[in-house]
């Protein structure tokens, strides 16, 4: 017979799962049940990690026996049906008061439907993101969960032990908000990774094209921004896969990669999420675009032709002081990646009700996650600072860095539209920067053509009330 001898399990112990299984283990006071649909991978994590002390199981019957109540199981399947499929089984063994965690990739939308049928049937539902990929699983995870306060009473200690520490030496974990505040906040961070990345991409083909160095030596300039205001992970694995030599063809390893990005769809939510709540998330908009165009290799096997200026007519006089303005055209573009992820935050937490702390969520990313940086210090200074920031990039610390970019970033902009060189999120960013300054922007002549052509009526800048105008037009 099975004895109730773990305090946490985890369900779906593929890469992700057993990972997170096996820090948990590794944690002081920690007993951690396993079950996984199929036998095999069950078998295999217990038998390569004894020091773990798995208990395994191999039914939900066995899972539920196992736990200590009130139980406490964390769920690590594909997002979806699978996720569903396993919150039902487990309610069916599971006895009212019990604590649910759903880790993984899930939208927010079903977090929220399913914390409302969880909590209907007495259980506990937590929707936690779990960024950091295998290697954060496995020594620190940033962790976002949301849900319940009573959930998060019992749950904070243990994912304050297994969540990946900060500089300062806080752990990277915070209760979100209710219901799906944690997925939501999951889904903008790779929103905000999505744009970083791209960003970064654009960076290295201007530098590329415009100086003519090699992969290994832009890696040199990558690793030494990442000792500058630039310092983060991204910066710091670019550099490494800039350096990577392909064994096969002594070639840069990049330059035998198709150049076709792939997605797993959590970009795309976060821009179909921010058109609903209508935040401009254009640089996330555009790095998840420029992934579609790219995978889209039998459009631009077709479009090679179209006229433009000549692939290899494009070089810089001073490299130095190009590779300078890139680097500035890249912190100011990054600035405004992370300010539209941070206003789609808060547009979320306004539109579904929760109170989520700003300065909170970037301080959890400062470990653990893929965009960990530096520069989420200077963001969770400025909510800090002035908790009710309307725009993050009006912070003291953010005018100032884009005071010295601007005319770097202009510079860079026009140069790559000029050498016909895409840089969709530098010159978005751009854009909405302009925009966001603009005293009187275009709009007055959309909602001019708006009531000429559907009577839509407009404001007036000198009067109260709505107005129609009868046109010349007008039949
Ligand atoms: P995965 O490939 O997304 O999922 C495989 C796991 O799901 C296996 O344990 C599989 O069991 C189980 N599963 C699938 N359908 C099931 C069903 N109907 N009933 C029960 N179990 C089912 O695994 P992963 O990469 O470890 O990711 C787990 C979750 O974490 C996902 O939601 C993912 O999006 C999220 N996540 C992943 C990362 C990452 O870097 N990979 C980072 C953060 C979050 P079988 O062995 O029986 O097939």
């Amino acid at each position: 017979d099975v004895q109730p001898t773990a305090n946490i399990g985890v369900v779906g112990l593929a890469v992700m799962g057993s990972n997170l299984a096996r820090n948990l283990a590794s944690r002081e006071g920690n007993t951690v049940a396993v079950y996984n649909r199929s036998r095999s991978k069950t078998d295999e994590l217990v038998a390569e990690h004894p020091e773990a002390g798995f208990v395994a199981t191999f039914s939900y019957e066995e899972f539920a026996a196992a736990l200590q109540t009130p139980r406490t199981a964390l769920i690590m399947v594909k997002a979806g049906a699978p996720t569903d499929a396993v919150i039902e089984s487990l309610m069916e063994v599971f006895e009212p008061g019990d604590i649910i965690i759903d880790g993984g990739n899930s939208l927010f939308t079903d977090t929220i439907r399913r914390e409302k049928a969880v909590r209907e049937r007495g259980f506990n539902f937590v929707g936690m993101g779990v960024s950091g990929g295998e290697e954060g699983a496995l020594h620190g995870p940033s962790l976002m969960p949301g849900g319940p306060d009573e959930a998060w009473t019992t749950l904070g200690p243990i994912l304050r032990s297994i969540a990946a520490v900060a500089p300062d030496g806080e752990p990277c974990v915070t209760h979100v908000g209710h219901d799906g505040a944690g997925h939501f906040v999951k889904m903008v961070h790779n929103g905000i990774e999505y744009a970083d990345m791209q960003l970064i991409a654009e960076a290295y083909d201007l530098i590329r094209r415009g100086t003519g160095k090699t992969p290994a030596e832009i890696a040199d300039i990558f690793a030494e921004w990442n000792t500058g205001e630039l310092e983060s992970y991204l910066i710091e694995i670019t550099a490494e896969v800039l350096r990577q030599v392909d064994a096969a063809t002594g070639k840069p390893l990049v330059d035998v990669i198709l150049d076709s990005a792939g997605a797993k769809g959590t970009g795309a939510w976060t821009v179909q999420t921010a058109l609903d709540l209508g935040v401009p998330v254009s640089g996330i908009a555009e790095a998840t675009f420029a992934r579609s165009l790219s995978s889209h290799r039998e459009q631009r096997a077709v479009s090679g032709g179209l006229p433009g200026p000549a692939e290899d007519a494009f070089t810089v006089e001073d490299p130095d002081a190009f590779v300078e303005q890139v680097r500035l055209a890249l912190y100011a573009s990054k600035i405004v990646a992370y300010s539209q992820g941070f206003d789609e935050i808060r547009a979320g937490a306004a539109q579904y009700g929760w109170t989520i702390d700003l300065g909170a969520i970037s301080k959890i990313w400062r470990a653990g996650c893929i965009i960990r940086a530096q520069f989420l210090n200077r963001i969770a200074d400025a909510y800090a600072a002035e908790p009710d920031l309307q725009v993050l990039l009006t912070a003291p610390y953010f005018v100032d860095a884009l005071g010295r970019a601007q005319e770097a970033w202009r510079h860079i902009v026009g140069t790559a539209a000029t050498a016909g060189i895409p840089a969709p999120a530098f010159s978005s960013s751009l854009a909405y920067y302009d925009g966001l300054r603009a005293k009187r922007l275009p709009a007055a002549l959309i909602q001019g053509q708006r009531d000429f052509f559907g009577a839509h009526t407009y404001k007036r800048i000198d009067k109260e009330g709505t107005f129609h105008t009868l046109w010349s037009g007008d039949r």
